[in-house]
């Protein structure tokens, strides 16, 4: 069984294929620039010295796609011998709103109710839309499947997803917080679990996403109870370049101020801000680290922010949920900040997390971080969000 996972953002496109019998990889690869000038696919897979690059005018996803999977049946960098090989597509689609619960097969009706959502993900959702319309018409006859980022969030109870607003606000146009990163959220909580050797229902866990964007999860008994990103992925945590959380009052006291609308104070917010905004360096990390260690103090005023915001939530989904087993690190931060991670855990002994420092200096690997005699386990889990959606996938068209 052969999955083809496909995540489309507005003018790039991330794939895999993967082979369900033993979950292995067997080619993935990116196209960027698709409808701008400069469109470029490059590809890869194991075996080849480097990567395989088309570098033509691809002036849609429709376009796109057709290049990927002339890419993936390739005879030389191929990794099937023809198309029909493909069993199933599964795409990632970010806003489900309260309509998806769990992973849907793309029929009309499904499609039609991710278009109703495209209100509350506008720069998301008709990018996910235009990579289902492609595939679709590239590959009528394979099922497709669709695996949303929301969807494991939809078990957290009212007291967790509603806001202090009018309660119509919520009825009448579905303002609520919904939460994002479910997948990844999802598998490391499993994945977890595996490591503890403990079923995911007897734990409770918190999950740590912390990439470009982040956010912080409460797992308990299996099922997400409360999560740091809201009704957008602008709550919660300081991100790149996304603030998290802020006093509301500052929107329109900055648009007046800043002569801002609507689009300038939302794109101040999601672009301008965050770790970026916060030094004028970067938005990665990196880069911030190398400026804190030559001694640029705003540099590490903005990481001690970042890691305060990290604990802050750790602290209050503990509090949520009675206590915690185990705190999971991952994504590309969680999986590769070693002081980051080390900074988030400092001081936090009071509540039974010792993290090994040891044991903490390792990057990207699956493993446990925390000392034998910390109650509180810490785990580094690599997420693996296409893995998840090809699971899904096929227990859907099985
Ligand atoms: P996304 O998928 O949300 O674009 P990733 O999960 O790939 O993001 O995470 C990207 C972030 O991970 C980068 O901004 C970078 O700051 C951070 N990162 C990657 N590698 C390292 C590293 N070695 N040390 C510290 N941070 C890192």
């Amino acid at each position: 069984m052969k999955v083809l996972v496909l995540n489309c953002g507005s003018s790039s496109l991330k794939y895999q294929l993967i082979n369900l019998n033993d979950e292995s990889v067997l080619c993935k690869g990116l196209v960027e620039r698709i409808g701008i000038d400069g469109s470029i696919l490059k590809h890869e897979k194991d075996g080849l010295d480097e990567k395989y690059v088309v570098e033509v005018a691809m002036n849609d996803h429709k376009e796109a796609i057709g290049h990927v999977l002339k890419a993936v049946a390739d005879p030389k960098v191929g990794a099937v011998k023809e198309m029909s090989e493909i069993d199933a597509v599964g795409h990632r689609i970010v806003h489900g709103g309260e309509k998806f619960a769990s992973s849907a097969v793309l029929t009309d009706e499904v499609i039609k109710a991710i278009e109703d959502c495209v209100e509350l993900a506008p720069l998301h959702n008709p990018a996910n839309l235009m990579g289902v319309d492609a595939c679709k018409a590239i590959l009528p006859d394979v099922p497709q499947v669709g695996v949303f980022d929301t969807a494991f969030h939809q078990s957290m109870p009212q007291e967790s997803f509603l806001y202090g607003l009018p309660y119509e606000l919520y009825t009448k146009y579905g303002i609520r917080r919904y939460g994002f990163h479910g997948v990844s959220h999802l598998y490391v909580s499993q994945k977890a679990a595996e490591m503890l050797g403990k079923a995911p229902e007897d734990l409770k866990i918190i999950t740590c996403h912390l990439g470009n964007g982040a956010s912080v999860t409460a797992v308990n008994g299996g099922k997400s109870v409360d999560t740091s990103m809201g009704l957008t992925p602008l709550e919660g945590l300081i991100m790149g370049t996304r603030c998290g959380d802020i006093d509301p009052a500052i929107v329109p006291l900055v648009m007046k101020k800043e002569g801002l609308d609507a689009d300038g104070i939302d794109k101040l917010m999601n672009k301008e801000s965050g770790v970026y905004g916060m030094t004028g360096i970067s938005s990665d990390f990196r880069d911030i680290e190398d400026a804190a260690n030559e001694g640029n103090e705003r540099a590490k005023m903005t990481l001690d922010a970042y890691a305060q915001k990290v604990k802050k939530y750790i602290g209050a989904y503990a509090a949520e949920m009675n206590g915690v087993d185990a705190i999971v690190f991952t994504a590309g931060l969680g999986e590769n900040g070693i002081s980051m991670r080390e900074m988030i855990c400092k001081d936090m002994d009071f509540m039974g997390i010792n993290l090994d420092l040891e044991k903490n200096n390792v990057r990207g690997k699956e493993r446990i971080i925390s000392s034998d005699d910390s109650k509180v386990k810490v785990l580094l889990i690599p997420t693996n969000e296409e893995l998840m959606i090809a699971r899904d996938t096929l227990n859907l068209v099985k």
